[in-house]
């Protein structure tokens, strides 16, 4: 398919959902998953080596649940033991992105960019099979899962979607690094960061889920690195697929991709993708205030562990009745009005 044909494809696919999106009464009230079935393949960050994944529609609350295909039938495994639920329980490791390991050991990493484009895209329930131990790291950023979730349709449930909403302040802090989340009626999420190297120096962005800004103020924002520590990594047999072609590479004060940055804050607005993708371990969309200060996937873990583990800190609450949504992302701030009278 052409590059021009493509294009003719997602605007048909965007224009459709477009005319649903009218039709359909009570959408964010009500959990969606997946039109169709799409796959794509890429390298993985962690391997360098190739991986494809599907992503696939899935029955209401299910959530989004990752298969190791490439695992099915080896070493006496069960189905069971080769799916991995996206939950923040299920977290195993922050070092390089976050990854999800099942009871039988198995795991998946590098989530965190796909988590984050379900979240924004309003996706509740989903099925990835991949045959590999990580998802592709495709160009860094969020932008082509988003492209691929467009392609595949979005589609409402008739269950209706619960949100998690934060009722109490909870804040984790370690070395100066710290992360909280605070009531609010919508999904804010505010981040700042500072770096030694003048060209990120001090940067803070604030940002708000509602009807597509997922899409243009978030996903096309890609993760970075500094060329010494990729090299570092690399010694060590780690980032092996980290590249130009999937990363914005720092030399001292230089970028070294050809066109340089996407947006001038492009790095704490990855750091905001990275939090969304985290926070949607939560297994539900947050209702709730996101702030940060120099906090990783880590933190953004511990974070959640600390909101659940305080019982009168959060409740699970429906959508109010007989309000209906442009999108599903659309919802909190619908909810906000609502609440307003
Ligand atoms: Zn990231």
């Amino acid at each position: 398919m052409s590059e021009a044909q493509r294009g003719a494809v997602v605007l048909s696919t965007l224009r459709t959902q477009r005319q649903d999106g009218q039709k359909q009464d009570g959408a964010g009230v009500f959990q969606t998953t997946l039109r169709n079935r799409i796959g794509c393949a890429g390298i993985g960050l962690h391997t360098g080596k190739q991986v494809r994944f599907t992503v696939y529609p899935a029955e209401a609350g299910s959530g989004i649940t990752f298969r190791r295909i490439d695992l099915a039938g080896t070493d006496g495994l069960r189905d069971a033991d080769i799916c991995i639920q996206a939950c923040f329980k299920n977290i195993s490791s922050t070092q390089l992105g976050s990854t999800l390991t099942n009871q039988a050991g198995i795991s998946v990493a590098t989530v965190e960019h796909l988590m984050a484009a379900f979240y924004g895209c309003g996706i509740d329930n989903a099925r990835v099979d991949l045959d590999g131990p990580e998802l592709p790291v495709l160009d860094g950023s969020a932008s082509p899962f988003v492209m691929l979730l467009e392609c595949a349709g979005i589609t409402r449930l008739p269950v209706r979607r619960r949100y998690l909403r934060v009722r109490e302040t909870v804040r984790v802090e370690e070395e100066g690094k710290w992360a909280s989340l605070s009531p609010y009626d919508g999904s804010a999420f505010a981040f700042e960061i500072q770096f030694p190297a003048a060209i990120i120096g001090r940067q803070s962005f604030s940002f708000e889920l509602s009807d597509g800004n997922f899409k243009t103020e978030i996903a096309p924002a890609r993760t970075f690195g500094f060329l010494h520590e990729v090299e570092h990594l690399k010694s060590l047999g780690l980032a092996l697929g980290g590249s130009l072609t999937n990363a914005i590479v720092l030399d001292g004060e230089s970028i070294l991709n050809d066109g340089g940055l996407r947006f001038t804050d492009e790095f704490v607005r990855h750091k905001i993708l990275d939090a969304i993708g985290d926070l949607y371990q939560a297994g539900a969309p947050v209702l709730g205030r996101f702030e940060a200060s120099r906090a990783g996937h880590g933190l953004n873990n511990k974070l959640l562990r600390a909101l659940f583990n305080t019982p009168q800190a959060w409740e699970y609450v429906e959508a109010p009745q007989g309000v209906s949504y442009p999108s599903p992302a659309a919802a909190p701030a619908r909810l906000r009005r609502a609440a307003r009278g």
